[in-house]
């Protein structure tokens, strides 16, 4: 069943999906570098991509906003062509967004998020936007329920970014973000990120250029279309039953094409 896409819909069609939609899907992306092989709006497409497949399903008690298509990169700034939100400006945008949708009645929504570097704020967000303007805000990283894919295929000890995981999720749902005459591995670097990252008794700040010199982590020589398709199915699973039980869906369509 074709989503409900704002973007796409008059405010006549707006009023009549109204009738049945229960909850608002917000797509977060990035715009950041991804290594030598990904351009730099992935994050922003992949979420836009699983949301609307998201939409698909959850049709017809699901629309799909317009896609936030900057994050939270500081990270990523020393190379080139990266642009960072504040956390403060993704919460104000987000809180704009959720003011006017709450307007024509959505009390619902769900932040689905592809770029790691903006959960942190995500969580801020769903915490103090569900208290200030009486919503309720959930937040999702697009495919990380996928855990069954992931353990089956990915190797890499550290993955996540530009790796074979993302490589392969941007193959299976938009493919003209790969340069697939240039998928290369990580090229680690050593220094002190290593004590950083979650896990360690401490955690910090770390650029990402002082753990990989060409920006990728993982190894994207890895990537499929098949291992890209078995995680967004997956991860649409996931969603799709959490989603139907927090909002008491009754019928959706529940289809897995
Ligand atoms: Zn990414």
């Amino acid at each position: 069943m074709k989503p409900y896409l704002l973007t796409e819909m008059t405010h006549s069609e707006v009023r009549d999906a109204l009738e049945t939609v229960k909850l608002a899907i917000i797509p977060i992306g990035a715009h950041e570098q991804h290594g030598p092989h990904m351009v730099e709006s992935c994050d922003a497409v992949l979420a836009t991509e699983m949301a609307k497949k998201l939409g698909e399903r959850l049709h017809p008690y699901a629309l799909i906003s317009p896609t936030i298509n900057m994050g939270v990169s500081h990270h990523h700034l020393n190379f080139p062509g990266t642009i960072s939100l504040e956390p403060s400006t993704l919460i104000a945008i987000l809180r704009d967004m959720v003011k006017s949708l709450k307007k024509h009645e959505i009390t619902n929504f769900l932040l689905l998020n592809a770029h790691g570097g903006n959960q942190a704020t995500l969580n801020v967000a769903s915490i103090t936007l569900s208290s200030d303007l009486g919503v309720k805000v959930y937040y999702a990283k697009t495919t990380a329920s996928a855990k069954k894919a992931m353990e089956k295929h990915i190797q890499s000890p550290i993955f996540g970014h530009s790796c074979e995981r993302e490589v392969s999720e941007a193959l299976y749902l938009a493919p003209h973000l790969v340069r697939t005459d240039l998928l290369v591995k990580a090229d680690w670097k050593q220094g002190d990120w290593k004590k950083l990252r979650p896990g360690n008794a401490v955690q910090g700040p770390y650029q990402y250029e002082e753990m990989t010199a060409n920006g990728c982590i993982g190894d994207a020589t890895r990537s499929s279309v098949k291992i890209g398709r078995e995680i967004v199915d997956e991860a649409l699973d996931e969603l799709e039953q959490a989603l139907t039980e927090l909002l008491k869906l009754k019928s959706p369509t529940m289809s897995s094409p």
